[in-house]
C-alpha cells in the first residue's frame, strides 16, 4: 500500500504534468472509484477544470483546480497514476482516464479497486482533511512534543497508535516498522509509556525513515509504480520490514516477526526490547510490595 513516501513521489512526478493543464475529457470506468456518485456525472463535472496545483496530505493526493474545487485521490492498496504523451496501451486494470488539453493522457490503474476519487466543492477540502488526518510528519510544526501529546493518552501499542492517521498523517505498515527500529522502540510498547528521550528518538526515526523512502522514490513490492512507469527502490533498503530471520544491520540479531493490531510486524528483539533495561529496573522495584522493598533496603 502506498504510504507517504510513495504518494509524495507520485505527486512530485505528476505535478508538472498536470499543473496549468485543463481536463479536456474524463472517462471513469469503475463505479467503485467515485461511489456513491455516478461515474458519468463526476466525469462531466471534472471536464473543463484547470489544475492550479497538485499537493499531498498524508496519503491523499490533492488536485486543486482554479475554480476552488479539489479532486482528492486516495490510492489505497494498489492505485497508481500513469502519464503518456503517445497514447495508452491496453490495461485491464485501468479505472479512469483524463485527456489533458495538450493531448496527453493520465490513466488511473487499480488492481484491487479500493482507491477513491472524491470531487470536493470550494471550502470542503480543509474540514474534510482535518477530520481524517493529523500532523504532517515532515512539516516544521511537527515536533517531538506534539508527537508526545498525541501518544500520551493512548493505551494501544505504539505501532497501532502510529498507524492511526489521526495521530500522524501518512504512515503505514512499512514506515512505522522502519521508524520504530530506528528509534529502538518495541512495536508492542503502550503508546503512553514512551518517555521523553524515546519520543525524541521516535520523532527523528519517523522523519529519517520517510526521508529515506522519498530519496529512493518509494518502495515497490508489487503494484506501486511512478507515473512514468518506473519502480521505486526503497525495498532494497529496508532495515526490518519483510526481513524476518535476516541479521539486524545494527547488532546482527535475527529480525523477528510478530503481529500488532492484526498487522504483520518486524523488529529486532535485541535493539527493540519490550522493556528497555533502565525501565525494567524501575518497573520491578516499584511493583514490589512496600514491605519487601523496605526489607531489601535494610
Ligand atoms: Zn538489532
Amino acid at each position: 500500500m502506498p504510504e507517504l513516501p510513495e504518494v509524495e513521489t507520485v505527486r512530485t512526478q505528476i505535478a508538472p504534468v498536470l499543473e496549468g493543464r485543463r481536463f479536456e475529457r474524463v472517462e471513469i470506468h469503475d463505479p467503485r472509484l467515485v461511489r456513491p456518485h455516478e461515474p458519468a456525472e463526476v466525469a462531466a463535472e471534472l471536464e473543463g477544470e484547470r489544475v492550479e496545483a497538485v499537493e499531498r496530505r498524508g496519503k491523499y493526493l490533492i488536485v486543486r483546480f482554479e475554480s476552488g474545487r479539489a479532486l482528492l485521490i486516495h490510492l489505497r492498496m494498489t492505485g497508481s497514476l500513469r502519464h503518456s504523451d503517445s497514447g495508452l496501451v491496453d490495461d485491464p486494470h485501468r479505472r479512469a482516464v483524463v485527456r489533458l488539453d495538450n493531448g496527453s493522457d493520465v490513466a488511473y490503474r487499480d488492481v484491487r479497486r479500493f482507491g477513491t476519487w472524491l470531487l470536493l466543492e470550494p471550502g470542503e477540502l480543509e474540514p474534510y482533511l482535518a477530520a481524517k488526518v493529523g500532523d504532517e510528519p515532515l512539516d516544521a510544526l511537527f515536533t517531538a512534543a506534539r508527537l508526545g501529546a498525541r501518544l500520551e493518552s493512548r493505551r494501544a501499542p505504539v505501532k497501532a497508535a502510529l498507524l492511526d492517521q489521526r495521530t500522524l498523517a501518512g504512515l503505514g505498515n512499512i514506515y512505522v516498522d522502519e521508524a520504530l527500529w530506528r528509534a529502538r522502540i518495541n512495536p508492542l510498547r503502550p503508546a503512553a509509556s514512551i518517555d521523553r528521550n524515546e519520543l525524541r528518538r521516535l520523532h527523528r526515526g519517523i522523519r529519517a525513515a520517510l526521508e529515506a523512502g522519498i530519496a529512493r522514490q518509494g518502495s515497490t513490492l508489487r503494484d506501486y509504480r511512478l507515473p512514468n512507469g518506473e519502480a521505486g527502490s526503497m525495498q532494497a533498503e529496508f532495515k526490518v520490514y519483510g526481513r524476518g530471520g535476516e541479521p539486524c544491520d545494527r547488532c546482527g540479531t535475527p529480525i523477528a516477526r510478530t503481529r500488532v493490531g492484526g498487522r504483520t510486524t518486524w523488529f529486532c528483539p535485541h535493539c527493540q526490547p519490550e522493556w528497555p533495561a533502565e525501565r525494567q529496573a524501575a518497573r520491578s522495584s516499584s511493583s514490589l510490595p512496600a514491605r519487601s522493598r523496605r526489607r531489601s533496603s535494610v
